[in-house]
């Protein structure tokens, strides 16, 4: 019996935006709007995603002895995340310094301060909370040695699931156990380099299989996504709506079809409920604010 649906094991930044009618040029200050302050990264929104959706969700991240720190533990507690596993020290909160256009273009800085503090040896520190988890899900805002360490320091019977976001080149061992690897568009083509070349999103899902994953979902937005796995590829359409802000879709996506696949659902089954969350989070602004409940997505797509 696992006492955690899902453990992320991840990022957790201070999203810091101002409006501005024209990003900066070198040299450059330009007034903008009031300055918001949003908890994100893409660990603590993933956690956030879904623990609204209802899963008894875990989060493990490291964030500063500071308000931003603050911040962010008492969004994961409102969400009902145990934070147990949420280190404290060691450098400042991360945070993303974000200006946006009227456009909605926008330019970004990140400080991943904490985030990159989180180390192997914390995640060794934390093998009862692994061991109690059903599903452990992690992307690339944290040190590549310590998803590696988390590969490795798997529970016997538990799942890996992993969004490799920001895209780099990934070892052998990584790519072995990820079930599945979740890549949007981009990171599909980073992760395949010169292999991925012309083709088409089911080339992609190929290749990106024949790497080692026991299995791929590649998310296409509007599109909606495609699975494979040994039984072959296949498509998840998406749910038609009007999308206002796209922003931490493939967040709330990753979160769903990571807590669906430890409840059982197939990988087809779990992708086509996690599409149904990312089109309800995509007719919202923001992001951990845009995640639904479990009825609400009931209530979108009966
Ligand atoms: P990311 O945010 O990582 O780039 P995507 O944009 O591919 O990820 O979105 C993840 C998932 O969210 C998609 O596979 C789809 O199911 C859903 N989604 C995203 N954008 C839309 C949209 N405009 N309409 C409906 N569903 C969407």
């Amino acid at each position: 019996m696992y006492d955690h649906d899902l453990l992320v094991v991840g990022s957790a930044n201070a999203d810091l935006v101002i409006d501005v009618e024209r990003r900066p040029a070198a040299g450059e200050t330009v007034l903008g709007s009031d300055l918001a302050v949003h908890p994100g990264g893409k660990g603590a929104n993933q956690a956030v995603a879904a623990a609204r959706l209802g899963a008894r969700t875990a989060l493990l991240a490291r964030v500063g002895d500071d308000a931003y720190g603050r911040l962010l533990l008492g969004s994961q507690r409102a969400a009902g995340v145990e934070t147990a596993g949420v280190l404290v020290g060691g450098a400042p909160t991360g945070v993303a310094l974000i200006t946006v256009d009227p456009s909605g273009d926008n330019s970004i800085v990140v400080s991943p301060g904490a985030n990159g503090r989180l180390t192997p040896a914390d995640v060794r520190a934390a093998d009862g909370l692994l061991h109690a988890s059903r599903v452990v899900s992690a992307q690339l805002e944290i040190p590549l040695e310590t998803v590696v360490e988390v590969v490795r320091n798997l529970a016997p019977g538990s799942r890996f699931v992993l969004n490799p976001s920001p895209p780099r080149p990934l070892p052998a061992e990584v790519l072995a156990a990820c079930d599945p690897l979740i890549v949007n568009e981009h990171e599909a083509k980073v992760i395949l380099g010169e292999a991925g070349g012309s083709g088409e999103p089911e080339d992609w899902a190929r290749l990106l299989l024949a790497k080692g994953p026991k299995s791929v979902v590649v998310t296409l937005g509007g599109e909606g996504a495609l699975v494979a796995s040994a039984d072959g590829v296949s498509r998840v359409p998406s749910v038609k709506v009007a999308a206002v802000d796209t922003t931490g879709a493939g967040d709330s996506f990753t979160a769903a079809l990571a807590w669906r696949l430890g409840t059982g659902s197939s990988l087809a089954g779990a992708a086509a409920y996690a599409a149904r969350v990312g089109a309800v989070a995509v007719t919202r602004r923001g992001a951990q604010e845009s995640f639904p409940t479990a009825q609400e997505v009931d209530a979108l797509c009966g």
